[in-house]
């Protein structure tokens, strides 16, 4: 194999090696994340109930408030039904009496429906205050270990950086730039094989010429579909 080819080659291993490292703690990272997201759904959902039971709250406070009132507009024409002069004055208070009672019972009703509801939500605010003080806890040691495990994986890949840095040094500048613009350009194979005359980034055939000229291996030649750098690498086609 071309020797600068063979040196991009091993770079390349070393920078496979890299982006594996890079994936674990990527992966660790959205798992936190993924955790932090429902941790923040559970806490809004939470704040959403308090909201809901303070407003039946209020709105249980200002009905109470109207029944006093009623209550108390319903003892007043009950005295004055005492001191009446006319049937027609008496049937009037009466039907006041009536629709006010009606009145509180309608309230009444609605306080005990507001106070159900606020009980049932209350209830499930409780569960949901319980799972998320235990999510609080999980997310805090998961934190913990993906920090850890993150400056655990960053040291391995200093070490990693310093080996390809030595290994860098020995490839010209020109077949470097185009070797890194190939890796973030294609999924970081910049530099494959030719096996059975097909190339192994885009697997698309090479025409028999270019072919032949990658088997002599005296310069560096690119696949003319995907640009990758090739090299021969033996296939059944050996003999
Ligand atoms: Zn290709």
């Amino acid at each position: 194999m071309n020797e600068e080819i063979k040196q991009l080659t091993e770079l390349q291993v070393i920078d496979q090696e890299i982006a594996k490292l890079d994936a674990e703690i990527t992966i660790e990272q959205a798992d936190l994340a993924k955790m932090e997201e429902a941790f923040n759904e559970r806490q809004t959902s939470i704040q959403e109930l308090k909201g809901k039971i303070d407003a039946a709250d209020t709105q249980r406070r200002d009905l109470e408030a109207e029944l006093a009132d009623e209550m108390s507009r319903i003892k007043e024409r009950q005295s004055k039904m005492m001191q009446v002069q006319t049937n027609r004055e008496y049937q009037s208070l009466l039907k006041e009496i009536e629709d006010g009672k009606k009145s509180i019972k309608e309230k009444e009703e609605e306080v005990v429906r507001i106070m159900e509801a606020s009980e049932a939500n209350a209830k499930i605010m409780a569960e949901q205050e319980s799972l998320v003080k235990d999510e609080q806890k999980e997310l805090a040691d998961k934190k913990a270990k993906v920090e850890k495990q993150a400056s655990k994986i960053e040291g391995q890949k200093e070490k990693i950086i310093v080996k390809r840095e030595a290994k860098a040094k020995n490839i010209k500048d020109s077949a470097l730039r185009k070797y890194d613009m190939l890796r973030t350009r294609r999924n970081g194979k910049a530099v494959v094989g030719v096996v059975n005359g097909v190339c192994q980034g885009c697997f698309m055939s090479i025409p028999p010429q270019h072919f032949n000229n990658i088997l002599k291996g005296d310069r560096i030649l690119n696949c003319p579909a995907c640009q990758r750098i090739l090299f021969y690498q033996a296939g059944n086609d050996q003999e």
